[in-house]
């Protein structure tokens, strides 16, 4: 579409059986921002079933000023041509400057159709976006060349701009009660529902499930040595009910498989715990992991980059630290790692702290 008139910030939501996911309420904080450096009004276009009022009432309080639900029971689970036939119907009436969505299945599925119908650019899996004081264009930043440079993007000449963004590559919006916002409920007209794809089953990776959704990863790097060595991580991972993750050197060399991997070419996670044994912390390993609440590195280079993004650092050699540890927390009276820190709250508190280990076999 051509730039003229367009205005405002959209984002596309997602949503499991109703209830809004997590994603969108990171959207929803990338793109408040941009919201606010454009003095622009920001909408959530959230295609699904009926949604209670109060799900509705939540992306308000995250940061959306207007929600556009568009509910009929035959929108549930996600449809390519059903949701795209609705997001471009509502754009072309509406004319927004910026649409943005999830790199999940269905946002990588969703957003290079919608482009390709509206004619316009689009940037996938960006890990910055921010507005441009002098010019007002969205900046789209991404891994580009391998990882090895950050590319900026922008789409000077059509509208929307549009952009995917990494799950978990930022913490969610957190709610604010005292937010405004307009609801609208919207039924689809009867040609947005028509689909030619028919669903037949679902089953899902639990797997690669497991990573994604932990609350806890014990995650591995090369510093481990062998294959053999692996059961001292898995013990610890047992003790915290953690899922087990790798750097790309432990997967390369077989020694777990790919969908343990974090990074930049693996998974992007955000867990409420994260320790990294033996990892040295490259740019394209933190790039996986580094929006965790609490980092704990143990590392036996004082140098080691992982170091620069740990809350707790412990320098140590591994094959003495994490026997102890997986000892301590197997009998700690909340091995659980549960905070009572709230989603989306601030941790600007980057700074490591060396913890004392005890000697091995000695007193914890
Ligand atoms: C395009 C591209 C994409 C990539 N994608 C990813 C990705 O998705 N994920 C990823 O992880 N990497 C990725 N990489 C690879 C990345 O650049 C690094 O090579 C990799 O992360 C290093 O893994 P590592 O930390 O296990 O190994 P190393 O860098 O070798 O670090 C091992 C660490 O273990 C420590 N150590 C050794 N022995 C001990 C001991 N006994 N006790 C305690 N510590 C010890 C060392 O001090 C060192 O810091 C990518 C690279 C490229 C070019």
């Amino acid at each position: 579409m051509p730039a003229e008139n367009a205005t405002g910030i959209w984002v596309v939501g997602e949503h499991a059986g109703g209830v809004p996911t997590r994603v969108s309420h990171e959207l929803l904080g990338r793109a408040r921002a941009l919201a606010d450096a454009s003095a622009s009004e920001l909408t959530i276009v959230l295609p699904g079933p009926r949604f209670a009022e109060e799900r509705l009432r939540e992306l308000v309080a995250r940061g959306a000023d207007r929600v556009v639900a568009v509910e009929h029971e035959r929108l549930d689970p996600f449809q390519l041509e059903a949701y795209a036939a609705i997001v471009e119907a509502l754009v072309r009436a509406r004319r927004p400057a910026v649409l943005l969505g999830a790199a999940t299945t269905a946002g990588r599925t969703l957003m290079p159709w919608l482009a390709i119908r509206l004619h316009t650019g689009l940037t996938a899996d960006c890990t910055e976006l921010a507005i441009d004081p002098d010019t007002g264009h969205l900046l789209q930043t991404r891994p580009a060349i391998g990882g090895h440079i950050l590319a900026t993007i922008r789409t000077a000449g059509h509208r929307p701009q549009m952009a995917t963004v990494r799950p978990h590559s930022t913490q969610p919006a957190a709610p604010d009660p005292r937010r405004h916002g307009t609801v609208e409920r919207i039924p689809p007209q009867p040609e947005w529902l028509s689909n030619r794809v028919r669903r037949i089953a679902f089953t899902p990776d639990r797997e690669k499930q497991t990573l994604q959704d932990a609350e806890r990863v014990v995650a591995v790097g090369r510093g481990i040595r062998r294959p053999e060595n692996l059961g001292l991580v898995r013990k610890l991972a047992d003790a915290l009910d953690a899922a087990l993750g790798a750097t790309r050197d432990v997967v390369d060399r077989g020694w777990l498989d790919y969908p343990h991997q974090v990074g930049l070419s693996g998974k992007t996670i955000s867990p409420r715990l994260y320790l990294a044994i033996g990892i040295s912390g490259s740019v394209q390993h933190l790039a996986g992991m580094q929006t965790s609440d609490t980092i704990v590195a143990v590392n036996n280079d004082p140098q080691a980059p992982i170091f620069q993004v740990a809350h707790v650092g412990i320098v140590g050699d591994l094959f003495e630290v994490v026997p102890v540890l997986t000892r301590v927390l197997a009998h700690a009276p909340d091995a659980s790692g549960n905070s009572d820190r709230p989603d989306g709250s601030d941790r600007s508190d980057r700074s490591p702290r060396a913890v004392g280990i005890p000697a091995p076999g000695g007193e914890p």
